[in-house]
């Protein structure tokens, strides 16, 4: 039975009433807005934070002055003095701490050496001179319910019981209760309250657990609610919400298959080596994937929303059944090599249902974009399935291979210099026909491209001989 013990969040910002009708799940407070890399542009931003450790005898408001480095010092066995902390046994716990929560969400933490020693709580962090979150330490009540407790943004202060004795020197899994309690308080950190639940265990709750190792998934629907996910980091904080800055999935073979934020699925329950979570974060947020197709392909595209469902509660309050799966009514778009040009849309079904994109033939090479995008200001964690098979074709002279004989495949025929003479006889004879069962070909003609097209045909199929192509004389000579 693990040693309960309370956490405290000694600064709530917010009134009870207000916290109970936003938590979904998680309870959100405000998320940083200035910290010492800048000022963050809006909730549901990426940020980047430093974190710092008090010198002993810094100021804790309330409570004194702060012995967290010999506290730790002690618990380790230390004999060190250096002020560089980084060397420290127990700095690479803190150190794991903070970047576990880095790993799962639209935060940066970086270490900050320098410490200045000013009164904890009560100042703003400055590159080079003290954290964003800063750590400290004193005795609360000694070996008893009160592990650590943190204030919330623009704060993010966080003061571990160095009345504990034995209860942060325990080993085991890594010392999992120095990490859980320090990535707990870190939650409060930026900005998540406790939550509760009777029927999932969440880093967030109240009560200390170390039945798992980190944030779980509804604390991860916290960070990435407040921050966004983690490609959000990307591109110098732009993220991935345009084609311009879309996530590079490489060239996809045919035959290959690819997921991205499949770590989500299941039950609450998050493993400390998953790191592949992903979510639309609001209305306006978009997520774009690029892929390269190498030969005419067929792509199917699933988008599944996730999240889990769960009892939750606000702390002392009462809890009832959340669908984290039916947040967002997700859609699914797939744009051209331009970047621009709408392929297909998937929007049908509402939010907690999955959109398909089935048997899409796209029969030009080159670069394609996905798009995963929102209509409502809520956290939607989702996965994002791509399948592409290589797309063959029955029909002689269909040389793009989209399903059926036309002006576009005189044009593929002139560009490919593997085509012969006889490859285009067949296109003489087949063409205007089309494969049976032939998939849509992308992109969609207009029916001014329809038009145009016709046009173009009806000259190309009546002068081939004449017309100069240089492929065509080369091939007669
Ligand atoms: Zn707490």
């Amino acid at each position: 039975m693990p040693h309960l013990s309370v956490f405290l969040v000694c600064t709530v910002s917010s009134s009870s009433l207000w916290l109970a009708s936003y938590a979904v799940a998680y309870v959100p407070d405000d998320p940083w807005s200035v910290t010492a890399s800048g000022v963050a542009s809006a909730p549901g931003t990426p940020v980047t934070l430093t974190w710092s450790i008090a010198p002993d005898g810094t100021n804790i408001p309330g409570e004194g002055g702060s012995n967290v480095v010999s506290y730790f010092d002690d618990l380790f066995n230390v004999t060190s003095s250096s002020d560089d902390l980084t060397d420290r046994p127990w700095f690479t716990l803190l150190e794991q701490s903070f970047e576990r929560w880095s790993e799962l969400g639209g935060i940066e933490f970086i270490y900050e050496p320098n410490d200045n020693g000013s009164q904890l709580q009560n100042s703003n962090g400055v590159l080079g001179t003290l954290g964003d979150v800063r750590l400290g330490g004193t005795f609360v009540d000694g070996a008893s319910s009160t592990l650590a407790y943190a204030t919330l943004p623009n704060s993010g202060d966080i003061v571990f019981d160095t009345g504990e004795t034995s209860f942060y020197s325990n080993s085991s899994n890594n010392y999992l209760q120095l990490r859980n309690t320090l990535m707990h308080e870190i939650g409060h950190a930026i900005g998540l309250q406790h939550v509760e639940s009777s029927n999932s265990a969440l880093l967030l709750e109240p009560f200390i657990s170390t039945a798992f190792d980190g944030p779980q998934l509804d604390d991860i629907r916290g960070i990435q609610g407040l921050y966004g996910d983690s490609l959000e980091k990307t591109n110098g904080g732009l993220g991935n919400n345009s084609a311009n800055t879309a996530t590079d999935l490489g060239t996809r073979a045919a035959g290959s298959s690819l997921s991205v934020g499949g770590d989500a699925t299941g039950t609450q329950f998050v493993a400390a080596t998953e790191t592949d979570f992903v979510s639309i974060t609001d209305a306006d947020d978009a997520d774009f994937f690029s892929f390269t197709l190498s030969s005419p392909s067929i792509l199917g595209a699933t988008l599944t929303p996730l999240g889990g469902v769960f009892n939750q509660g606000v702390e002392g309050g009462s809890q009832s059944s959340f669908d984290a799966n039916s947040r967002n009514d997700l859609s699914l778009a797939l744009f051209g090599p331009d970047g621009n040009t709408l392929l297909e849309l998937a929007d049908l079904s509402g939010a907690g249902q999955t959109e398909l994109l089935s048997e899409i033939r796209l029969s030009t090479v080159g670069e394609y974009f996905v798009r995963v995008a929102g209509d409502t200001d809520a956290v939607q964690l989702y996965e994002l399935d791509l399948s592409v098979v290589a797309a063959t074709t029955s029909l002689a002279g269909d040389f793009d291979a989209d399903g059926d004989v036309d002006g576009q495949d005189f044009l593929a025929w002139q560009r490919n210099s593997a085509f012969t003479v006889a490859d285009l006889a067949n296109w003489q004879d087949h063409f205007g026909l089309a494969s049976l069962g032939s998939l849509a070909s992308v992109p969609e003609p207009t029916a001014g491209n329809l038009f145009g097209l016709a046009t173009l045909t009806l000259l190309l199929y009546r002068r081939p001989r004449e017309c100069g192509v240089s492929k065509y004389q080369r091939d007669q000579d």
